[in-house]
Order: C-alpha cells, then sequence, then structure tokens
C-alpha cells in the first residue's frame, strides 16, 4: 500500500454561461424562459434540411466582452466548428461550437481566499449553442426545444485550482464579473449557469496530471464544492490501494452525496470536428475591440478597492458588498446617502439585518426596499439612543412589511427608548435590591455579571431602556456600594 504518499488534487472547471441575448444564436428565435414547450423553434435550430445559420452578432459581442474581462487574448480570425454527438437533444446530430480558433483564450481570473490572491489560468473561452431539454417520465422522455439554439459561453481554466474551496471561490469571481457585465442571468437554479467540475490526483512531488474524472450535474456552486470533496477521498482511496482511476464522466447524486459512473469520457477525436461550413469565418476588428472595451463597466475588484478607500470599508465588508452588481449598486446609493463620514454602521446594517432580512424573504438584497434614506433615518434613531439596537431591527421589519418611515413605527409603536436617569431610578435600585448574590460575585471581580442585572432591568421596561445608560448607572451604584 501506498499510504504515505501525500497526494494533492487539481481542478479544472468549465462553466457554461447562458447568453442573455433577445434571440437564438444563428436564428432569430426568441430565448424567453418558461415559454411554453416547443414554441420558440424553427427549421433552424430544429437542424432541418437546407437551412442556413447567421451569426449573432451580440452573442459574439457578449462573448468578446467576457473574454476581455477575463484577460484574454481575443482571436483575431474566429471560427466555427461542428462538434458530431448523437443525442436526441440536439437534433442536428451535431453542435456548433469553436475548436481550433475560439473567442477567447490565454487569460486569467484573480480569486482572493483571505485577502491572498491567486491567478487562475483561462484556457479559453469558446461560443455553441445549446442543446434541447429532455424531460424524462416513468414511461416516455419528453424533449422541448426552446433551449436549442440559445448561446451559450464555455469558459474552461487551466488546472489551477487545487482544493474544492478554490473552486468555490473561483466561480463565486467569475459569477460576480459575469453580472457587472450584464451578459446573463447567472442563475443556477435557471440553468443559466453550468459547471462541470474535472479532477485528479498527484503526488505532491511531481507537477505531472494524473487521470481525472469529470463530473457532471452540479446544481449549485455548493455541489460544486461537495462533490470534488466526495471525489478527492474516492480517488484517494483508490489510489491508496493501488488501483486504478477510470478517466470518466460521473454524476453527482445530491441526495446520496456522492458521485457515480456515469460513461467513459469521449476524446476530442471522437467529436470528429470540422470547421462548419456554413458559417464564414469572423474577423475582429480593432475597432470592435475598443467598442466593447469601452462598454466594460468598472469590475468588483475595482469596485472593492474603491469602497474600501472611499468610504473606509474593511476588505471583508468591501468584498461581501461589491461582488455582485445588483447589490454593489444598492450598496453604493446608500452608503454614499450616509452623511458621516464613518460608513462603517451602513455597511453592518447592509451586511446584517438586511441581508437576513433578503435571506428570510429568499430575495436579493437588491431586492428589498428600504430607501437610502429611510435607511439613513433609521441609523440615526439608533445613533441618538433614541430606540434600541433591538427595536431597530424590528422596526427595520416593519419598514419592509409596511412601507412606513422608521420615526412613523417608533411613534406608533411607542418605541422610544428611555435615556433619562429619574425614570429609571427606581427599576435600577429594584434590580439590585432582588439580586444580592450577584452583587456579590461583582465585587469578587466577576465584572461581566453586571450584564445580568442590564437585562432585568431592561425586562422591567419592557426592553425600553438605554443599556448603556443602565449599565453605567448600576456601575456606579455597584463602584460605591
Ligand atoms: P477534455 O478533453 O477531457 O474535455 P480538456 O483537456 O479539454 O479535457 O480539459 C477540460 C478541463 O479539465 C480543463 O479545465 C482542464 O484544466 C481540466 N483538466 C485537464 N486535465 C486535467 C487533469 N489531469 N486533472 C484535473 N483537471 C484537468
Ligand atoms: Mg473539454
Ligand atoms: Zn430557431
Amino acid at each position: 500500500m501506498n499510504i504515505n504518499i501525500q497526494y494533492e488534487p487539481v481542478i479544472g472547471l468549465e462553466v457554461h454561461v447562458q447568453l442573455k441575448t433577445q434571440t437564438k444564436i444563428f436564428c432569430g428565435c426568441r430565448t424567453d424562459f418558461g415559454a411554453p414547450a416547443n414554441s420558440q423553434i424553427c427549421p433552424v435550430c430544429l437542424g432541418l434540411p437546407g437551412v442556413l445559420p447567421v451569426l449573432n452578432k451580440i452573442a459574439l459581442k457578449y462573448a468578446i466582452k467576457v473574454g476581455l474581462a477575463l484577460n484574454c487574448s481575443i482571436g483575431e480570425l474566429i471560427r466555427f466548428d461542428r462538434k458530431h454527438y448523437y443525442y436526441p437533444d440536439l437534433p442536428k446530430n451535431f453542435q456548433i461550437s469553436q475548436y481550433e480558433l475560439p473567442v477567447a483564450k490565454n487569460g486569467y481570473l484573480e480569486i482572493s481566499g483571505n485577502g491572498n490572491v491567486k491567478k487562475i489560468g483561462i484556457r479559453r473561452a469558446h461560443l455553441e449553442e445549446d442543446a434541447g431539454k429532455l424531460i424524462h417520465t416513468n414511461e416516455l422522455t419528453f424533449i422541448d426545444y426552446n433551449r436549442t439554439g440559445i448561446p451559450l459561453l464555455e469558459i474552461v481554466t487551466e488546472p489551477d485550482i487545487f482544493s474544492p474551496e478554490e473552486a468555490y471561490e473561483y466561480l463565486t469571481t467569475l459569477k460576480g464579473i459575469i453580472s457587472y457585465l450584464d451578459v446573463s442571468d447567472c442563475d443556477m437554479e435557471k440553468g443559466s449557469l453550468r459547471c462541470d467540475a474535472n479532477i485528479s490526483l498527484r503526488p505532491k512531488w511531481t507537477k505531472q496530471l494524473g487521470v481525472k474524472t469529470e463530473i457532471k450535474n452540479l446544481n449549485s456552486f455548493k455541489a460544486v464544492r461537495d462533490a470534488l470533496t466526495f471525489e478527492i477521498k474516492r480517488q484517494k482511496e483508490l489510489l491508496e490501494a493501488e488501483e486504478t482511476i477510470e478517466q470518466e464522466t460521473r454524476l453527482w447524486d445530491e441526495k446520496k452525496q456522492r458521485t457515480f459512473a456515469m460513461r467513459s469520457k469521449e476524446e476530442a477525436k471522437d467529436y470528429r470536428y470540422f470547421p462548419e461550413p456554413d458559417i464564414p469565418p469572423v474577423i475582429i476588428t480593432n475597432q470592435l475591440l475598443d467598442e466593447i472595451r469601452a462598454s466594460i463597466p468598472e469590475l468588483p475588484k475595482a469596485r472593492m478597492e474603491r469602497f474600501m478607500r472611499e468610504f473606509n470599508l474593511n476588505y471583508a465588508d468591501a468584498r461581501q458588498l461589491t461582488l455582485e452588481k445588483n447589490i454593489a449598486d444598492y450598496a453604493e446609493e446608500r452608503l454614499k446617502a450616509y452623511p458621516k463620514k464613518d460608513k462603517k454602521t451602513v455597511a453592518n446594517w447592509l451586511i446584517g439585518p438586511l441581508t437576513q432580512e433578503a435571506n428570510q424573504r429568499g430575495k436579493n438584497l437588491s431586492e428589498i426596499p428600504v430607501s437610502a434614506d429611510a435607511l439613513c433615518e433609521l441609523i440615526d434613531l439608533v445613533e441618538n439612543a433614541k430606540i434600541s439596537n433591538l427595536a431597530a431591527k424590528s422596526v427595520l421589519t416593519e419598514m419592509i412589511d409596511t412601507g412606513k418611515n422608521a420615526l412613523t413605527i417608533v411613534k406608533e409603536k411607542n418605541l422610544i427608548q428611555i435615556s433619562d436617569e429619574s425614570t429609571l431610578t427606581k427599576e435600577v435600585e429594584q434590580v439590585l435590591q432582588e439580586n444580592p448574590q450577584i452583587i456579590l460575585e461583582y465585587k469578587k471581580g466577576k465584572t461581566n455579571s453586571i450584564m445580568f442585572l442590564v437585562g432585568q432591568v431592561m425586562k422591567k421596561t419592557n426592553g425600553k431602556a438605554n443599556p448603556k445608560l443602565v449599565q453605567d448607572m448600576l456601575r456606579r451604584r455597584l463602584e460605591n456600594a
């Protein structure tokens, strides 16, 4: 047994991004999601004889946009190729894809774990047409061809990823960039972002790649991470038992949390690639490149750095708030509106209670209807000790549910904090009388026990006392007693 060998996982990811064009890649059919089955089809996407595909210019521009954002070199001449495979979901029995002359190649994407930056090589990004959707029932299989011919951009990394966490980080970062470029919905649930993961193990002392398996059927980034973790363990056990790893495609079973062999992997020669004769090669002019370059907005990394600079946020906060475009827009509007220089409070509200509200409602933060002014007003109420932090959270929930502003809710519910010493004296004295044991503990040096007393006063005042003031009043009495 080779149990003394230390193995290292090597991972390469293939991501298919559905491009958000109104029409398909080689015909004028619409691409609306959820349309009745086979209502968005024509002779071209059905692959009937005698038709001619015409390249969708927008799809090409979107692909170049992503290529540039991933630091790729863009082909001066790009070409489409036929990739043959015999499946019912692609009625032509070949897929128009790109082989030797893809849109983009040799780029990289920077990921960061704990602030360390690492470059993941992008081998290539190429355009291709999506296949139809098979719907299996117990006895029959149905085919919906609406998806056939929707433009896909396949983005393939170098085998530069060395852990499931890095794979997760890569996917999150990639999705963020694509959301900024506004070229895809990036919704894994709708299938507009799909990922296949390739993984092999190698002894730590070599750079030579081991035999890999390819995992499909991954429906979330978490599934990618879990499947890779499982596959590392499976391959390691095989290697340690001196068994061979088959080069094959495996399927992730989410319920059983394991992979199963699906088929042995095709090789390029099995696909019998050859140039697509019906689509002339496309020359990419510098003018087109300049035009697309000018349309690329500030990307997540630059925006994160600006958030750190402009709003004085720390790395973790700035990163979380800039990862996705719509969240960053939402956050920026609110950070800018806050009049004080220290924006940390706003960031805390966005990352904490507001994100929590979004999660509980199954929504994106950017869909939470709390305007910049409304949020500032709520924060002011807390900052000026008018309401407690706890009360503020319930006010926020009510603001979202009813659309009322914070002050109205505070007045209606009588939530104004009691910040007046004389009003609280009675309760403070009572609590001290009722808890001689705690006072003893405090005097013996267990100063934390004061928090228990604060809690008791809060209870007596139905949560309306200003906890800072209560703590202060208690401390003065305890020190002087
Ligand atoms: P295939 O022809 O099987 O699709 P490719 O060479 O096109 O394989 O690579 C597909 C993906 O798998 C790429 O992301 C690549 O980096 C990755 N990859 C290739 N070989 C290995 C390996 N031995 N271990 C892990 N990943 C690999
Ligand atoms: Mg491949
Ligand atoms: Zn069509």
